[in-house]
């Protein structure tokens, strides 16, 4: 089984049941969706079964579960964010595009218990 990221969609319900514990839970900017080996999705994981240690009893399977990496979190993380960073420009400029596309830099600051 794998742990896949996912942004979650404007169109996804802002409460969903846990896949593991079968509580509701609130959505975060990222959908963690269990697939399983034949890329069938399970459904989708709380924030506390997701890092939960014993995840695999939870499911009860016997199935190695691999969960994303660290830095697959900061890189989702990133898309979204200049993803919505790109989304307020476009909407701050209204109908005058610019042809110029100079490159923007982004300057994102993580808080150190945001990991
Ligand atoms: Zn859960």
């Amino acid at each position: 089984m794998k742990i896949y990221l996912e942004r979650t969609l404007s169109t996804c319900p802002t409460q969903l049941k846990c896949v593991a514990c079968t509580q509701p839970f609130e959505v975060e900017k990222i959908r963690s969706i269990l697939y399983d080996r034949t890329g069938l999705i399970q459904g989708d994981l709380c924030p506390t079964c997701r890092s939960a240690p014993d995840l695999q009893e939870k499911l009860q399977t016997t199935e190695a579960i691999r969960r994303p990496k660290l830095y697959q979190w900061w890189f989702k993380r990133l898309t979204i964010l200049s993803e919505a960073t790109q989304e307020i420009e476009s909407a701050r400029r209204g109908t005058r595009s610019c042809n110029c596309q100079k490159p923007r830099q982004i300057r994102i600051r993580f808080q150190e218990n945001d990991r």
